[in-house]
């Protein structure tokens, strides 16, 4: 580096003088650290359930309207190669909070009402990291990691939540539920707001929950905050506000959409009347692909094969939007391979929060998310684990790469409606390789002709597998860490 000197020193006792004055502001001040914002923006992350890569209008959905996510798109960033870590509710949930894959924080699948498993107190929450920093923090909708009083979202970090502990069908409600499942209950805080929730109390969800973010920003406008906002739509059974119903030409599920459509609209319009547009980065993607069995109830994964439950692109790759005015250039569209597992350390590179000291796999995708010329992905390869720990898939570059396993399918079943849904049909997966720059359907296998593309991959399947194992071949990892348990 070629500094001027101090005056009266010479060059070199002044580089060494400028080196500890840059550590002493760096303990001091972590955000004015090199590599950090100084600033501390807010966050409002809004994750749906169950929505697939086709059910937004700018990303091809049909015959109902997205104006506001539209608007956010073209106002901010759109990932068209997104990813969550696992095609199911719980898991990838466990991965957005943590930065993890799920398999190192040891959630697996959908967490049911009687499961004792939760996420562990000794993993590192988006929430308590930005608590470091400062943040008010609070969460409304579905939390699903875990439904003991001690492993609600206020034992994770966050002062405040409004919301459903498990998925909205785990109800006595259900036409096909396991008579065990106890009432379902709405939970404010760790206090139960509606022991027993009716179809009446869950058509008003999706409301309830956007006034609780919109109370939330007003409150804390006056302080760096974050707000998840987790709607337990378009999950089923599904459930759409009066001024809603009855609207589009997709019938009720379309319905769905266009609410939370307008939740995000009140939300954008809440910043916009609060000032806090240009300090807030807001987030907007989904945890798994559309439910393919509930036929016209199920979401669409656009170009993707298959869906929810398959580690085909249907069930992994989702729409995400982020919108930052001033940060993040309009109209930008990446093409480059991220995840929901970036959400946690890209935060704590725009805020200046210190990473946890454990092993995590989500990076940095900041010069991905502003634009920044000649950004990459920073993941040469993500990975899916699905179903017990089998390492499903894998995807690096262009190339995607599926190990033989059992997958479901409804090709050739007859489709749900209604909100009954269609039986699945089983569907034997060999090692497959697709090319998705040229295949984005997944039609076309690779592998016998590619056999070397095939192989490298295999390789770095492997080292994958020493860390996190892979149930197909009896393996454990040894990175794996304990879930909580009651
Ligand atoms: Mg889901």
């Amino acid at each position: 580096m070629n500094l001027p000197a101090w005056p009266g020193l010479s060059r070199r006792r002044s580089a060494c003088l400028a080196t500890v004055l840059t550590i002493l502001v760096a303990a001091v001040f972590p955000a004015a650290a090199p590599g950090h914002e100084a600033s501390r923006p807010n966050l409002v992350l809004i994750f749906c359930d169950d929505l697939g890569y086709g059910d937004v209008g700018c990303f091809g959905a049909r015959g109902y309207e997205t104006p506001n996510l539209d608007r956010m798109a073209r106002e901010g960033v759109r990932f068209t190669d997104f990813y969550v870590s696992t095609p199911v509710c719980s898991a990838s949930r466990a991965s957005l909070l943590t930065g993890c894959y799920p398999e190192r924080v040891s959630i697996r699948g959908a967490l049911g009402p009687r499961d004792r498993i939760g996420l562990s107190h000794a993993e590192t929450t988006l929430a308590e990291l930005l608590k470091q920093r400062g943040y008010a923090t609070g969460m409304a909708g579905k939390w699903h990691l875990g439904s003991h009083p001690s492993q609600l979202p206020t034992r994770h970090g966050f002062d405040e939540y409004l919301g459903i502990p498990y998925s909205g069908d785990m109800w006595p409600r259900h036409p096909q539920a396991p008579k065990s499942y106890p009432p379902l209950r709405l939970i404010d805080g760790e206090r139960i707001a509606i022991p027993d929730v009716t179809a009446e109390d869950q058509s008003h969800f999706t409301e309830r929950f956007t006034e609780r973010a919109v109370s939330f920003i007003r409150r804390y406008r006056d302080r760096p905050f974050f707000f998840y906002l987790a709607p337990n739509m378009p999950h089923v059974p599904l459930f759409a506000g009066e001024k809603f119903r009855g609207k589009t030409e997709r019938g009720l599920y379309g319905d769905v959409i266009e609410e939370i459509d307008s939740s995000v609209g009140q939300i954008l319009q809440t910043l916009k009347d609060t000032g806090l547009d240009d300090r807030t980065l807001v987030i907007f993607t989904s945890d798994n692909g559309p439910w393919l069995s509930y036929g016209d109830h199920a979401g669409s994964a656009g170009p993707l094969r298959e869906g929810k439950g398959t580690c085909f692109e249907g069930g992994i790759r989702e729409p995400m939007i982020a919108r930052w005015p001033g940060r993040i250039p309009p109209g930008l569209v990446c093409r480059e391979p991220a995840s929901t597992i970036d959400v946690l350390p890209t935060m704590a590179a725009l805020t200046g929060a210190r990473l946890p000291d454990h092993p995590i796999d989500g990076k940095n995708i900041r010069p991905l998310l502003f634009g920044e010329p000649g950004a990459r992905s920073p993941h040469d390869t993500l990975f899916f684990h699905y179903r017990n720990g089998q390492l499903q898939a894998m995807r690096s570059g262009r190339w995607k790469l599926l190990f033989p396993h059992t997958a479901r399918t409804m090709n050739g079943q007859a489709p749900g409606k209604g909100g009954i849904p269609g039986k699945y049909a089983r569907l034997a997966v060999n090692l497959e390789l697709y090319d998705l720059e040229s295949d984005i359907g997944e039609t076309t296998n690779l592998a016998s002709q590619k056999p070397e593309v095939v192989h490298q991959l295999e390789e770095k399947a492997e080292r994958f597998r020493e860390d996190l194992g892979d149930s197909l071949q009896k393996r454990t990892g040894r990175g794996v860490r304990p879930p909580d348990r009651v």
